[in-house]
Order: C-alpha cells, then sequence, then structure tokens
C-alpha cells in the first residue's frame, strides 16, 4: 500500500498528514510555524519532512498547500501573504529537500480545500474559505480548475463595490476588503479598539448584544452571498462549498447564505446546494494527500 504525505503552510501552523485518497488519515498533527524569516522556515519544513520521509518508507509522494497564488508558469507564489510576508516570489516545492523534490507537487490552499471538499462530488464543486482573506477554488470532476495561468478563482478579489473600501491587495472594493475577518475587525476597531486584535469569538459574543457589530457582519455576509450568487450564475456549480476557520467559528450563517443566494439567482440555478465544509481544519492537508495522489 503506497501513502502520502501532505503539509499545510499556515500563518501561525504548519499542519501535516500522512493518508490515502478514502481512508482516515494514518498521522495528523502540527507545529507552530517559525516567524523569524525564510531562512528559520526552510530549516524548520525541509528537517520535518525529512523526519517524516525517513520514518515512513512507504510514502510514495507529497502534497503541500501554501497561502498565495502560484504562478503556473515560474511555478513561484505571487500575491501577498500578510502573515508570512517572506513566503513570496518563492517556489512552494523549496520546502522539500532536495532528494524528495521530484515527487513533491504544490498548490494554493483554498484549490486544495476545495479538492478535499469534492472528494465525493463528480461534477463542478466551488469552494471558499473565510479566514485572515477570501480563499476559493474549482474542481471539476476531481481536477482543479487553474485557468490559463493559474490565476483563476480570485473571488476574493473580485470588485464587489466600485471605489470600495482598500483591500490588501491594491485594489478597491474587493470582496476580502468587506467579507474577510481581516475587513471586519478592521470596521470593528471604529466600535472598539479592542476588536483590532481581540479573539473572532469574543468578537461574535459582543456582536450579540452590539448593534454595531451585527451590521458590520451582516454587511460581510452580504457582499459574501452577493459575490455567490454572481459565481453560482457564471460556473453553474453542483456545489457551493464554504469553510475556513471564520465559518467554523460561527461568523456567517451558512442559511442566510444560501437565502441571499437564492433571492439573487435565477430559478434554474437553484439546483446548487450550498453547504459548510466538512473537512475542517484538516483540508489543506487531505487536499493535499489527494493532489499528490493524483500527480
Ligand atoms: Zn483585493
Amino acid at each position: 500500500m503506497t501513502y502520502y504525505l501532505g503539509i499545510d503552510i499556515g500563518g501561525t501552523a504548519i499542519k501535516y498528514g500522512i493518508g490515502n485518497p478514502g481512508e482516515e488519515l494514518r498521522l495528523a498533527s502540527s507545529i507552530p510555524t517559525p516567524q523569524t524569516g525564510l531562512k528559520e522556515f526552510l530549516h524548520v519544513t525541509r528537517k520535518l519532512i525529512h523526519e517524516l520521509m525517513d520514518q515512513n518508507p512507504d510514502i510514495a509522494g507529497i502534497g503541500i498547500a501554501t497561502p498565495g497564488t502560484i504562478d503556473r508558469k515560474s511555478g513561484m507564489l505571487l500575491g501577498v501573504n500578510p502573515n508570512l510576508r517572506w513566503w513570496i516570489r518563492k517556489s512552494p516545492l523549496d520546502i522539500v529537500p532536495d532528494e524528495f523534490r521530484k515527487i513533491a507537487v504544490c498548490d494554493n490552499d483554498a484549490n486544495l480545500m476545495t479538492l478535499a471538499e469534492a472528494q465525493s462530488t463528480l461534477g463542478v464543486v466551488l469552494g471558499i474559505t473565510v479566514g485572515t482573506g477570501i480563499g476559493s477554488g474549482l474542481v471539476l470532476n476531481g481536477r482543479i480548475y487553474h485557468g490559463s495561468q493559474g490565476f483563476a478563482l480570485e473571488a476574493g478579489h473580485m470588485c464587489v463595490q466600485r471605489d470600495g473600501l482598500k483591500c490588501s491587495c491594491g485594489l478597491s472594493g474587493c470582496l476580502e476588503a468587506y467579507s474577510s475577518v481581516s475587513a471586519i475587525r478592521k470596521a470593528a476597531r471604529q466600535i472598539d479598539p479592542k476588536y483590532a486584535s481581540c479573539g473572532l469569538d469574543e468578537l461574535l459574543q459582543d456582536a450579540r448584544r452590539t448593534p454595531g457589530l451585527q451590521t458590520i457582519i451582516k454587511r460581510g455576509r452580504d457582499f459574501l452571498s452577493m459575490g455567490l450568487a454572481n459565481l453560482a450564475m457564471l460556473l453553474d456549480p453542483d456545489v457551493i462549498v464554504i469553510g475556513g476557520g471564520a465559518m467554523e467559528a460561527g461568523l456567517y450563517d451558512i442559511d442566510q447564505i444560501a437565502m441571499t443566494i437564492a433571492a439573487n439567482t435565477a430559478k434554474v440555478n437553484h439546483h446548487t446546494a450550498i453547504q459548510k465544509a466538512k473537512t475542517g481544519n484538516l483540508a489543506g492537508v487531505i487536499g493535499a494527500i489527494l493532489l499528490a495522489a493524483q500527480e
């Protein structure tokens, strides 16, 4: 039996797991993401992969999930990684020791979340992750759709408001500037400066008795739902899966999102199922294992 190693690079933790498509993970764990810069980051990740490969000689491939957009021509990470500022204009495969490089593949974490969620669904699956930013992916019959050069499905940077709020990408009025956790925090800071840094759980607790916070969250949910309604009409997906840490924390209600999508799409589009992601915080690891097995 062959197994695959999946690694999910995140701003605070590097999650990893060993598994096989269709089976429970044989191992799932994580280490904190080194915050001191590229050198330490590469040292820690290469050492981790080396140890795991030595201890598990039945591993046939390595998959890596990373935030950021990967240019399919150069293999380099582009865009902005606010939590890993030095992790741009690099190849994600740099974390793999040379001797294992030829069995390693990588992709964007939202693409791999969508792949993990699409495991049991043949057809068209659109995935959205709501966290610090907004990520998205599209899986067509079990394969990730990348567009012509790797820049497809930047749904977080669709313009939802002309001349709107400034986004971390440099554009204005992006979905991410209204519906991401950073956007909610930025707006909530006007009500109380503590919301710039307190936990999302605390913010959501306070929202129960603070109408101002409710308005900010409703605006975020409405923009997200409108963006998804437009994507539903454009792509006609079988399923829209919404995941990410903020959805797990309960920032947006899936039923309310589904209602707004239904109210803003044609009847023929109402077959699209709107559901919450099931793979939770292991989505990136599972997607990375599936990708490694595919390649
Ligand atoms: Zn943007």
